[in-house]
């Protein structure tokens, strides 16, 4: 999706965007998506004619973006739409849909969900309680009084995740609420004041007691569960004890890249950037590729 950003602030633009037939518009409630699902699951898109009939204003609309060259808006469903709305689909979990849906239609989904949660969430100005109205296509919540005016704009919460690396081992934890076995990455929210590479050394030594030392930037996750962003690192170990020192982890230990490749422990899912983490790091050190040896 092209999120056309500069078209948020041209109001004539979006006005004339809303009204028109190839435009698609996503209903979403409480973070959930409106889908198809007779045959493979779809996201339901309803055009303009449909959405005025359900009697959906303008000034609930979020422009996403370009999708396909076409306007693409959110909404946020109201109590008195759910009936209409019925006849489309049923509203569903990202969650539960992420693997029957491509990569761009998740991405989309994810995208507005993040800022549909946003809107829900901030209904009043953080400054003075007024209520607040939507600007630049729902990008901006604006104060309703004109003695503030204060803008909001959508927040994420940056999060580390790190694969530590000691070798020809890497180290894993688990918390005690996953699926037994399961082991992933280190992890952990960017604290204020704080750089992502110490957030990086200060997380590893509070859940597992390691040192670690040069954390060197991957890639990255949006996570809008509901507004996360996940950043991914390497880093070399400098110590090996294993000391459980906050208590989030029930266990954490180091892997090598065969005892990764046995059945004896289950990975995260290979959607996440925890399994993108473990995966890249286990090829650069095999021949054979991880996801030639384990099967999801
Ligand atoms: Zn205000």
């Amino acid at each position: 999706m092209d999120r056309a950003a500069h078209l948020r602030k041209d109001a004539a633009w979006l006005s004339q965007a809303m009204q028109h037939e190839n435009s698609r518009f996503l209903p979403l409630s409480d973070g959930r998506s409106l889908v198809n699902i007779q045959g493979t699951p779809r996201p339901c898109m309803l055009d303009s004619a449909r959405v005025r009939d359900i009697g959906v204003t303008g000034d609930r609309l979020t422009f996403l973006g370009l999708w396909e060259d076409r306007a693409t808006f959110a909404f946020e469903a109201l109590d008195s739409e759910m009936d209409a709305l019925a006849e489309h689909g049923e509203f569903m979990d990202l969650y539960s849909l992420a693997y029957s849906l491509d990569a761009n239609t998740s991405a989309v989904l994810g995208y507005a969900r993040a800022v549909m949660l946003w809107q829900q969430r901030h209904p009043h100005c953080s400054r003075c309680g007024e209520s607040v109205n939507f600007e630049f296509g729902g990008h901006v919540l604006a104060c309703s009084n004109p003695d503030c005016g204060k803008h909001q704009f959508p927040r994420l919460d940056p999060a580390i995740i790190v694969l530590v690396e000691d070798g020809e081992r890497c180290l894993l934890g688990r918390q005690a609420t996953w699926p037994a076995q399961r082991y992933s990455t280190i992890a952990g929210f960017v604290e204020p004041g704080e750089s992502l590479e110490d957030a990086v050394i200060r997380e590893v030594y509070e859940e597992t007691g390691v040192r670690v030392h040069s954390p060197r930037y991957h890639s990255s996750q949006p996570w809008p569960f509901p507004s996360s962003l996940m950043l991914g690192f390497y880093a070399t170990a400098s110590s090996t004890e294993i000391r459980l020192i906050d208590e989030e982890l029930e266990d954490a230990r180091w892997f090598t890249r065969e005892e990764l490749t046995s059945q004896t422990i289950k990975l995260p899912p290979s959607l996440s950037i925890s399994y993108r983490l473990i995966q890249a790091w286990h090829d650069a050190g095999s021949d054979t590729p991880l996801t030639e040896v384990r099967a999801w």
